[in-house]
């Protein structure tokens, strides 16, 4: 059986899967009916491994858990849970493998196919560690997609075919994104993209909670419970309100002044990257037909009206904002497929770092090392490819190491390192230097292949790149799998309760007084009902917990 079509917004809050059905795409629910699955993990007490809504609730209360790694993708990082230890793409794993459980579930099929959205500015050790965390979850990626094409895809094939020049800015937990596209005729064409991946939501919430203390004179808490009282007062003010933090003796007042004053350098960052991506793009203010804001953090106020400022035209909120990069990963896979109803649409995509080898030149009668040769240029529109030819820096020489790097410093040491293949079969030639052609294909999926061919005698290589340390190895996998199975998982059952019970003792931490005790009689019945383990009077109780705890959430203002 063929596996359905489903694309995946592998978020750094929040993850997201939709099916792609008869032309739209439909997200998914998990068994508390949410769309949005927190990008989180945390033990239980009893040692079980969570993942999701529970995770972020139990973090949310001030105990251990793991949320926020996908930054760390593709770096050599590790992570704790409990007594575990695991790589960031290990973490992402684990999120991703109960996003297919839940699609499965939902779905009554198997999903061993998805399309996975990354931030267009992953570069390829981040694109190579999701696509091991895909392979650990049991997952084939047919496309990583960039996370701006894949709204604009959203976009592109929902509404109709006048061309138009529409800037996507991406805004999300922990990743920022620019992607400018031109849709014409059911084409989508990236003509620029740029970003950030270390600014997101949750460096204005950091920012948030570092002036909040230092008006406090007090050091910053670092706990989960701090942290999402600052989250939820961030979101106060940026919907217009005022909030308050207590930080030691002091209350600090927040308010839409003090949130600026604070987030005025991530602000310029922000506007860098906008800068940038339009200059790449060759797009002036007023050149816009559509300016979009995706991502969660773009509902704070403060990107829209940089985004409006830059790009000379009013930004808007993208409806559905949640879903739209997870729909347009779903769309892709039904392109991908070739199903008709999308059959007109056609995606390009650009490089977003540029793409080359190391040399070594001679001038003025001195070699010069560690210089950096850009084979495929940022910016060049994909799929992609492009060759450029070598010489041996001596005659007689055999072998060549070619070095692949990305990035865009002029010393390749400054950029990163991809891998390495050595060409030994290069013909003794001891009256001239011989040449190879060094060709880099790359394709939509940001994947590349280099191929080299020594001129003379006409002999290709195909090589794949030799990896990087940081990508898995089959032994390294195997490793993995074991870290992995070695968590226990909570039985799903149990889940939906389980939720409600972290959710009331958090209520428990926020309340005081006759509440705080009519809260916590209710939780002690429903845990002496859970006891007992008998369905009827569980569900007696757990409606009862349900309707106070909704309650004290509107009463605190609280999304759920
Ligand atoms: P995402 O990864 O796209 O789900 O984005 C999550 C980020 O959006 C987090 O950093 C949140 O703090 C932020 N966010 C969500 N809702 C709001 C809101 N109403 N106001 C400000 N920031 C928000």
């Amino acid at each position: 059986m063929t596996s359905p079509l489903v694309g995946i917004d592998l978020g750094t809050t929040n993850s997201l899967v939709c099916v792609y059905e008869e032309g739209t795409a439909r997200p998914l629910t998990d068994d508390l009916g949410h769309t949005m699955i927190p990008s989180a993990l945390a033990l239980d007490d009893e040692g079980h491994l969570t993942v999701g809504a529970i995770a972020r609730e139990r973090m949310a209360a001030g105990l251990p858990g793991l949320a926020r790694f996908k930054p760390f993708m593709g770096t050599d990082r590790t992570l704790s849970l409990g007594d575990h230890r695991l790589r960031p793409e290990e973490a992402s794993a684990l999120v991703l493998r109960e996003l297919k459980a839940m699609a499965e579930r939902r779905l009554g099929t198997t999903v061993s196919e998805a399309v996975v959205t990354v931030p267009a500015w992953f570069g390829e050790p981040q694109r190579r560690a999701t696509l091991d965390a895909a392979v650990l979850a049991g997952l084939q990626v047919t496309q990583l997609l960039n996370e701006p094409t894949a709204a604009a895809i959203a976009y592109g094939v929902e509404q109709g075919d006048d061309p138009q020049v529409v800037g996507v800015i991406d805004l999300g937990g922990g990743t920022f994104d620019i992607t400018i596209l031109e849709l014409f005729d059911g084409v989508v064409e990236v003509m620029g993209s740029t970003g950030d991946t270390h600014l997101g939501g949750e460096d204005f919430t950091d920012a948030l909670i570092r002036g909040a203390a230092e008006q406090a004179r007090v050091q910053a808490p670092t706990d989960g419970a701090f942290r999402a009282a600052a989250e939820h007062a961030k979101r106060r003010v940026c919907s217009g309100g005022e909030a308050t933090l207590q930080l030691g003796a002091t209350t600090v007042t927040l308010d839409e002044a003090r949130l600026r004053a604070w987030c005025a350098p991530l602000v310029a960052r922000l506007e860098r990257c906008i800068r940038e991506a339009m200059f790449q793009a060759k797009v002036r203010a007023g050149g816009f037909d559509r300016v979009l804001l995706v991502g969660g953090a773009a509902r704070m106020p403060l990107l829209g009206e940089v985004a409006s400022r830059l790009c000379g035209r009013d930004a808007e909120l993208a409806g559905d904002l949640d879903h739209v990069v997870g729909r347009g990963a779903a769309l892709q896979a039904g392109l991908h497929a070739r199903h008709w109803a999308l059959s007109e649409v056609l995606v390009t995509d650009v490089l977003t770092h540029t793409l080359g080898t190391s040399t070594t030149r001679s001038h003025g009668g001195m070699e010069l090392y560690d210089r950096f040769s850009p084979i495929l240029s940022r910016g060049t529109t994909l799929p992609a490819t492009a060759r450029q030819r070598y010489w041996t820096l001596r005659k007689g020489q055999t072998f060549m190491d070619i070095e692949v790097y990305e990035g865009e410093a002029r010393h390749v040491r400054d950029n990163t390192r991809l891998g390495q293949i050595t060409i030994d079969d290069i013909p003794e030639n001891q009256d001239d230097h011989e040449a190879v052609w060094v060709r880099f294909t790359h394709d939509v999926s940001g994947l590349l292949v280099v191929d080299v061919e020594v001129e003379s005698t006409g002999k290709t290589h195909e090589l794949a790149i030799e990896r990087t340390g940081r990508s898995l190895r089959p032994s390294d996998l195997e490793a993995a799998r074991r870290r992995l199975a070695a968590l226990r998982i909570h039985p799903r059952e149990l889940l939906p309760n389980k939720f409600l019970w972290e959710r009331a003792n958090r209520l428990v931490t926020l309340t005081s007084g006759p509440l705080r005790e009519h809260l916590d009689h209710q939780l002690t019945a429903f845990e002496a009902a859970m006891e007992t383990g008998d369905a009827d009077s569980i569900d007696q109780v757990r409606r009862l917990l349900q309707r106070t705890v909704t309650q004290v959430q509107d009463e605190l203002g609280m999304e759920l």
